[in-house]
């Protein structure tokens, strides 16, 4: 059975004193909690030290929200794999949905990050998720396999082990609108048969698939109950310590 993974993606909330505070507040209350889940944050960059240091000796672990396709160089402003490597994280944040719609980032790129994720040794959470227009215009699934496939074919099946994909539907990421379960499950089967295409059976059974859209305590359950959801990533709601334990699954 594959381990349920919560993630908390703070987006661009909580400076390194916040942060430091919040991330303390939930490896307490995890650890107190003695869930077997795996839970994994992702602070802005500037805040990470404070976290990776307020999480040292718990089970909690961290990852950054982006990652540039170089190792190093003349790249002004950007963030290397091996500097997020170099902090202790364990993971990275590739395609979120502000960095393809807000940022403008595109599958080429993000086929690149995804590949300077792995190369350094990090896992990316790839994220992957229609617009409502491609729902209304019953264009979810398609839009959905063609962001898996344009950025995850061609990796070695070693590689493509260590990815972990979400999946999170654009019109429900901050609105307050969550997908059914039903429609959650049925886009994580519609991926895990993908993956089954590109990679293998053994693949498809292991990969993890997170749902992610205005996940709140009450929606939870629900969504975890469901054996096609490995997971949750989370937005608003992990940005307080209350809200964010009471997700997480005993
Ligand atoms: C997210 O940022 O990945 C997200 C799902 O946000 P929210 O839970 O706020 O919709």
């Amino acid at each position: 059975m594959r381990r349920k993974i919560i993630a908390g993606n703070w987006k661009m909330n909580k400076d390194h004193r916040e942060g430091a505070i919040l991330a303390k507040e939930i490896a307490d209350g995890f650890a107190a909690s003695r869930s077997s889940c795996e839970v994994v944050l992702f602070p802005p960059f500037t805040t990470l030290p404070a976290v990776m240091e307020a999480i040292r000796g718990s089970a909690v672990r961290a990852g950054a929200q982006d990652i540039y396709c170089e190792d190093e160089g003349a790249f002004t402003g950007e963030i290397s794999g091996r500097m997020i490597r170099a902090l202790g994280c364990t993971h990275v944040l590739v395609g979120h949905s502000e960095r393809r719609h807000v940022i403008g980032e595109g599958g080429e790129l993000l086929a690149r990050k995804l590949r300077a994720s792995l190369r350094n040794g990090l896992k990316p959470v790839f994220c992957v998720g229609e617009l409502l227009e491609d729902r209304e215009a019953a264009r979810a699934f398609e839009v959905v396999t063609a962001q898996v496939r344009e950025c995850c074919e061609g990796l070695e099946a070693e590689e493509f082990s260590r990815v972990v994909l979400a999946y999170e539907p654009v019109w429900a990421i901050g609105t307050g609108k969550t997908a059914t379960t039903r429609d959650a499950s049925d886009m994580h089967g519609i991926i895990r048969m993908l993956v089954k295409e590109l990679f293998g059976t053994a693949a498809a059974e292991r990969v993890p698939i997170l749902y992610g859209g205005s996940v709140k305590p009450e929606s939870a359950p629900d969504l975890l109950g469901d054996a096609e959801i490995d997971g949750l990533l989370v937005g608003g709601a992990s940005l307080k310590s209350k809200s964010f334990l009471d997700i997480i699954p005993r």
